[in-house]
């Protein structure tokens, strides 16, 4: 039984952090291109061409600038995009050799973006690999994921795996089997 002294100084506790709007709040932001590289590339890509505008005939392009795919009509364009280029510019490092340019497809005009976080299920696909890179932009390594699209919710713990590792700066969301570029990953550290 314990009883209270009121000559002992009573310590404050802290109150608890005000919940955030998640439980778990993520420690890593999903990032699609940003708008003023969009500017850049439509104009001219990261392989020195000014590629053309169409109106994607059936829908379902990839948008890495909204992260979902096309509806029929959208003006969209298909671009060659040095995902680890942009980062390492801002970040002053230099990827070296791991330096690379892809396809991918983007509206043709200015857009909203991506609404919301999170892993962007709009891209899910068969396979997936998060490739993890360094601060200096090297490979680090990666896990592959293959889940329905139903359960693709889950590689938000996958990322959260990845990112519990403090050397990894960065991490791509790729397809395994055309290779391309999805979406960014960055950590909130
Ligand atoms: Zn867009």
């Amino acid at each position: 039984m314990t009883t209270m002294n009121a000559n002992v100084p009573t310590i404050p506790v802290a109150a608890p952090p005000k919940a955030r709007t998640t439980r778990t709040a993520p420690s890593f932001e999903i990032r699609a291109i940003a708008p003023d590289v969009l500017e850049r590339l439509r104009v001219g890509d990261d392989a020195g061409r000014v590629r053309e505008i169409f109106a994607d005939p059936e829908g379902g392009a990839p948008l890495r600038c909204c992260l979902r795919r096309s509806r029929a009509g959208e003006r969209i364009m298909l671009v060659s995009y040095a995902p680890l280029r942009a980062w390492a510019l801002e970040r002053g490092v230099d990827p070296g050799a791991y330096d690379e340019v892809g396809p991918v497809f983007v509206h043709g005009d200015p857009c909203g973006g991506p609404e919301g976080g999170g892993y962007p299920v709009g891209l899910h696909g068969s396979l997936r690999v998060l490739r993890a890179y360094d601060a200096r932009g090297r490979i680090r390594g990666g896990v592959t994921v293959e889940l329905p699209v139903e359960r693709a919710g889950e590689v938000d713990g996958l990322l959260a795996e990845v990112f519990a590792d403090p050397g990894v700066a960065l991490v791509h969301v790729r397809a395994v089997v055309f290779g391309c570029f999805l979406a960014e990953a960055r950590p909130l550290r």
